[in-house]
């Protein structure tokens, strides 16, 4: 299967990218993922990234297309993926198509996780990763960085809502609830049902 999972920063696309992939048997493919650890590895991508994400930005288009090109090309996504935070911009989705189309795919569904604005906020200024034993905050969930990041959502990556609606893709979810409720709404969506006392990551 390949599936895009959409939705504004702090939905919980990163935790339920996670889970449902494992339950596709596909990759979970995170261009915020990659990117972070091109900044940890302090590579040449990583460099030219950082300034971006420091800002709440996007970073250009033509670094990051680039970048999951060569992602999806690897043996592992041949057979399907599940991409969290890509594409991002109308520009990203057009090239996800024509890329997509020379390999003779499509998309199979685009799942959006809904939660509003108030509740992300919420949720990402209190949100700290693990870092070498460490919780730490991301440097882009100062307050004022989060508010741009959901301003640069709703401006750019929002219309691709509409986009793929019109391609009879879209499945919009309601992420409030439990982790375990929102995967098992996804994996309805994407007709793969959880029965009853399946374990959720499994
Ligand atoms: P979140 O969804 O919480 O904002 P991500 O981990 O998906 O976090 O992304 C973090 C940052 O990485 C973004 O703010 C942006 O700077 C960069 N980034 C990730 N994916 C893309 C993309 N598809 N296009 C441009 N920039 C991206």
């Amino acid at each position: 299967m390949r599936i895009v999972l959409l939705g504004p920063p702090g939905a919980g696309k990163g935790t339920q990218a996670q889970i449902i992939a494992g339950q596709l048997g596909v990759p979970a493919i995170s261009t915020g993922d990659i990117f972070r650890a091109n900044v940890s590895g302090q590579t040449e991508l990583g460099r030219k990234a950082k300034v971006y994400m420091d800002a709440g930005d996007l970073v250009p288009d033509e670094i990051t297309v680039a970048m999951v090109k060569d992602r999806l090309a690897e043996p592992d996504a041949k057979a399907g993926f599940l991409l969290d935070g890509f594409p991002r911009t109308i520009a990203q989705a057009e090239q996800l198509r024509g890329s997509l189309e020379e390999l003779g795919h499509g998309l199979d569904r685009v799942v959006e996780l809904v939660v509003e604005e108030e509740e992300l906020v919420r949720r990402l200024s209190g949100r700290r990763m693990l870092v070498d034993g460490e919780w730490v905050q991301r440097d882009d969930d100062r307050p004022e960085t989060v508010r741009h990041r959901l301003q640069v959502y709703r401006e750019q990556t929002a219309p691709l809502s509409g986009f793929y609606d019109g391609e009879g893709l879209l499945s919009r979810i309601d992420a409030i609830g439990t982790i375990e409720e929102v995967t098992a709404r996804v994996m309805t969506a994407l007709g793969r049902p959880v029965q009853p006392g399946q374990p959720s990551d499994g």
